[in-house]
């Protein structure tokens, strides 16, 4: 598993946590208890991958994912699915492959190829 796809399964984790966490959503009809059990699981899966993430990585993720909501977005020809701006081949072929993270120069958000 590379970076970025580490990070993108840290944000559904994050997206969960989010969902069981939040007053308003479903996962509270489901009971207090239910939720408390799929929150510790959740964060324990976090941290598992967490650990396999290096922290310079990992505090880009949660600057970018503080600002957006969503850190870790597609792109798809050439198009950046978080801002819907043109990645210019320049910043693709600067990436190194499973070690670099491809970043949008236009949002920041951090992409993965579809
Ligand atoms: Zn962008």
């Amino acid at each position: 598993m590379d970076k970025t796809e580490l990070l993108a399964r840290i944000q559904d984790l994050d997206l969960m946590i989010h969902e069981v966490t939040d007053p308003a959503s479903k996962g509270q009809e489901e009971g207090l208890g239910f939720a408390v059990i799929g929150l510790e699981r959740l964060k324990e899966a976090r941290r598992k991958l967490e650990e396999q993430v290096d922290r310079r990585s990992l505090s880009l993720y949660e600057r970018v994912r503080s600002k957006y909501g969503r850190a870790v977005v597609p792109f798809q020809g050439k198009l950046c699915l978080g801002c819907f701006m043109t990645v210019p081949t320049s910043t693709l072929s600067r990436r190194k492959e499973g070690d670099e993270l491809l970043l949008c120069e236009n949002c920041g958000r951090i992409l993965y190829w579809l």
